[in-house]
């Protein structure tokens, strides 16, 4: 059986946790908790005939870009970069979230190391991050993006289940 880590990062306030909830317990709340430190969820999945357990670790980031240290970046099969799509300076954030990432975790080929973007809150209307605009920052990053809505339960098995994926082929 296969073990693989997954890691969230992105702004305080984006999703993230929504994001883990509704994919590991098929749940969301409107309710605001601030995630303290890092919390790890595990999912046991089968994909592609293989039994995977899949460490999920979300993180707090309350503090913009604060270190949230390298043991919690080793070891990242595949990372998923989420932002808000009502949150231009969460989209902007993308950029150093995924330096932090490649400082952090410094994996063996950062050329290739597989990102999963996910644009979340795409069920509220006050959208100000284009879907052009967030695909053309994937492309040039080699990232896979999904807009998603942790609320609506909308594409979240489908970002997760890319993530799983590309981690196992990593
Ligand atoms: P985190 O700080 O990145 O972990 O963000 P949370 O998961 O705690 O979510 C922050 C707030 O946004 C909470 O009030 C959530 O209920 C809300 N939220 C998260 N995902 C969605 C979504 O897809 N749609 C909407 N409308 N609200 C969301
Ligand atoms: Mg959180």
């Amino acid at each position: 059986r296969r073990h693989l880590k997954l890691l969230l990062i992105g702004n305080a306030g984006v999703g993230k946790s929504a994001l883990m909830n509704q994919y590991v317990n098929s749940r969301f709340s409107n309710h605001y908790r601030a995630t303290i430190g890092a919390d790890f969820f595990t999912k046991e999945v089968r994909v592609d005939e293989k039994l995977v357990t899949v460490q999920i670790w979300d993180t707090a980031g309350t503090e913009r870009f604060q270190s949230l240290g390298a043991a919690l970046y080793r070891g990242t099969a595949c990372c998923l970069l989420v932002f808000d799509v009502t949150s231009p300076n969460s989209f902007q954030s993308l950029e150093t979230w995924h330096k932090e990432f490649l400082v952090q975790a410094e994996p063996a080929d950062p050329d290739t190391f597989p990102f999963v973007v996910i644009a979340n809150k795409t069920d509220l209307d006050e959208r100000q991050v284009s879907p052009r605009h967030a695909q053309e920052w994937c492309s040039v990053y080699r990232a896979e993006y999904f807009e998603a809505s942790a609320k609506e339960a909308f594409n979240v098995d489908e970002a997760f289940l890319c993530a799983i994926r590309l981690g196992l082929k990593n």
